[in-house]
């Protein structure tokens, strides 16, 4: 039977609805953009655009997936963070908006030439999203997953490729393109484990980690506890696992006066700044999200506890 595009949308919302998916009519637009190639306009002016037989078996067959509370994200492949298209799979956390707040605060900080760490890069959407918006910069991305870093890798070459373009420069080996060009390595690593103990490699170390205490994972919504990797969710017994360790060692890498940045989750702030406090690390700000959540934290290194 030939279906248009407004009736297959209309199929695609009940079906959503019948699953209890929340976002039922943005998940069905955007599904059948997806496979249709078509944009939000579509929808709104030409709804009787005929579909063909594998458009439709093709959306069909995405609507039972998010059925099944699969993220829409690891159906289309992407995901936009910070303006930026990023490639995501089931071995990578979906960059969450939350994060962009991270990524801002660093900006503010951050100057041409600047050396960048990002712990648990997971996308590597942190990491990238920096160098692209600055000039000079280059970075390290870390994670123990090296799917991840696969992931994070295909994201360097498509935000690379976007930054050359954007500015008009693609004379690759020229020390001209350095400038304009995405600079970024990549290192499997549990933590700091692999990385060289170098004090003054990074001016700027950046972490979301993973925070989520063991026991709430599996009270999270489906979409998020059946299908994102746990490796970088769970944040252990209380979920302050990974910053005692990233606070405790962070200052054996950063320049004297260097700073280290950190996604929270929304009761952490006090925890997270008293950790890095006792650390030594001078100026310690808690900074919110749009919703007025503690979302950030960051500090100073310390010139002289730092590396101890
Ligand atoms: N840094 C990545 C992000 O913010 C991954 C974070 C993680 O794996 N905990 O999306």
């Amino acid at each position: 039977m030939e279906r248009n595009y407004k009736q297959t949308y209309v199929f695609g919302v009940k079906e959503l609805k019948q699953a209890d998916i929340a976002e039922a009519e943005t998940d069905a637009r955007l599904l059948l953009e997806y496979v249709c190639r078509s944009d939000r306009n579509t929808l709104l002016a030409h709804g009787d655009r005929a579909l063909s037989a594998e458009e439709y078996e093709s959306y069909v067959n995405y609507i039972a997936e998010r059925k099944k509370h699969v993220p829409l994200q690891y159906i289309t492949g992407v995901q936009d963070f910070m303006g930026l298209e990023f490639a995501v799979n089931e071995h990578v956390l979906i960059p969450r908006q939350d994060t962009e707040i991270l990524v801002e605060e660093v900006m503010r900080h951050l100057h041409d030439g600047m050396r960048i760490l990002d712990m648990c890069t997971g996308s590597g959407c942190i990491l990238l999203s920096l160098l692209y918006y600055s000039n000079g910069c280059s970075g390290v991305g870390v994670d123990i997953s090296k799917e991840a870093l696969a992931v994070a890798a295909q994201n360097a070459r498509k935000v690379g490729k976007l930054k050359n373009d954007t500015v008009g420069i693609c004379v690759c080996g020229s020390n001209t393109a350095k400038e304009d060009s995405i600079s970024a390595e990549f290192v499997q690593s549990d933590l700091f484990e692999r990385l060289e103990e170098r004090t003054g490699s990074f001016e700027i170390i950046v972490s979301n980690p993973p925070y989520i205490r063991s026991d709430v994972i599996g009270t999270l919504m489906p979409e998020v506890r059946d299908f994102e990797p746990h490796l970088a969710l769970d944040g252990q017994a209380d979920g302050l696992f990974f910053y005692r360790q990233i606070i405790s060692q962070a200052g054996k890498y950063l320049t004297g006066g260097g700073m280290l940045f950190l996604e929270i989750g929304y009761d952490q702030g006090e925890a997270v700044k008293a950790l890095m406090e006792s650390a030594g690390y001078l100026e310690v700000e808690v900074v919110k999200d749009y919703a007025g959540l503690d979302r950030v934290v960051y500090g100073v290194r310390n010139e002289v506890t730092a590396g101890c």
